[in-house]
């Protein structure tokens, strides 16, 4: 672990459209690292915003602020990982660009991790701003995931935290399409610790997550941590069968004792739809996990960048980015 004066950190911002929040971003953040006696960078990731944010990045242009400009929007999952393949320091913060993790927590992040821990995760006291619904949701959430998935992922985190460098170099190893990022961070394992602080509402603009959104990460998150799912479609098999099995013999032995003529349309025709449902859900199941092993198996690059101007932080020697942007070779291990 580097001493506190000689080490550099990585501040990853990914935004889109976030034109008129940046500057006062970049204030505050620059007030916080400006007190703290340090060299760092910030990456500004823009995420092919259709507002003025590319053009306001350029205005804050300074030797410790570097620009990823993506050659379209990616979503945020992927605009994060495009900011640690260029992050060049020896410890990396994903901090969201909308002020709703504040800056000021940072040199709390530094300290812990310069304890020994080499993920350091910003975990929320609350949820200022944001609608009972959402927090609901947010929370049945991390409950179903935490069943059903063998890596522990934090409740009340979100993205913004700090990574050493042994953590950043591990996540982007991890080239998979299917980005759920929490996840990920969790998966990678090292040393992990939570630090406690308020979450702000948005400073301004708006949240790019409705609740569709949400609810496709949320199946993301499932999917691609746990095969549960496609067991439950076989139990949920094995019991309808059990039950007609049951039933069957039921009949058989109504006919024999008691000579009941076979009346059954109504009875045929609730077990044929159930059944049918049944299986229509199965396949629905296998469909999102072949979906996501058709999208794995094409190995595209995750990301594009049209335009990356760096910091004057020097390159990592064993960085294997080239300028220009294009895919981390790191792929191809
Ligand atoms: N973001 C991004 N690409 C996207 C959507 C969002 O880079 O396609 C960024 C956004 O600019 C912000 C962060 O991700 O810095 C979090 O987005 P948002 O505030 O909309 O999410 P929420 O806080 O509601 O979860
Ligand atoms: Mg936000």
């Amino acid at each position: 672990m580097p001493d506190s004066k000689g080490f550099t950190l990585s501040i990853v911002v990914p935004a889109y459209n976030e034109g008129e929040v940046l500057p006062e971003f970049h204030r505050r953040l620059s007030a916080v690292m400006d007190t703290l006696n340090c060299a760092w960078e910030v990456l500004y990731v823009n995420d092919g915003s259709t507002d003025n944010t590319i053009d306001v990045m350029h205005q804050l242009r300074a030797p410790h602020v570097a620009i990823i400009d993506l050659s379209r929007n990616f979503g945020k999952e992927i605009a994060l990982t495009a900011g640690l393949d260029h992050a060049r320091g020896d410890a990396a913060v994903v901090i969201d660009a909308d002020l709703q993790d504040p800056p000021e927590v940072i040199p709390e992040l530094i300290q812990k991790w310069q304890e020994g821990y080499d993920v350091v995760y910003a975990r929320r006291t609350t949820r200022d701003g944001e609608t009972f619904f959402k927090k609901l949701s947010a929370k049945s959430f991390y409950r179903v995931i935490q069943r059903v998935s063998r890596v522990k992922i934090p409740a009340d985190t979100g993205d913004f935290r700090l990574l050493s460098r042994r953590a950043v170099d591990a996540l982007t190893q991890l080239r998979e399409q299917h980005r759920f990022m929490k996840g990920l961070f969790s998966w990678i394992g090292y040393p992990q610790t939570a630090v406690y602080y308020q979450r702000k509402p948005r400073f301004a603009g708006q949240s790019k997550w409705d609740y569709w959104l949400l609810w496709n990460l949320a199946l993301e998150g499932i999917t691609s941590f746990s095969i549960a799912p496609l067991k439950i479609a076989t139990y949920a098999g094995l019991l309808t069968s059990l039950g007609s099995f049951s039933y069957a013999s039921f009949i058989i032995y109504k006919t024999l004792v008691y000579g009941d003529p076979v009346k059954g349309y109504p009875s045929l025709m609730v077990v044929i739809l159930f059944l049918g449902g049944v299986q229509l859900m199965s396949i629905g199941v296998i469909g999102e996990y072949l979906g996501r092993m058709f999208n794995e198996t094409k190995r595209r690059p995750l990301y594009f960048v049209q335009n990356h101007i760096p910091s004057s932080v020097k390159e990592r020697p064993d960085s294997i980015i080239t300028t220009t942007g294009q895919q981390n070779e790191r792929t191809t291990r």
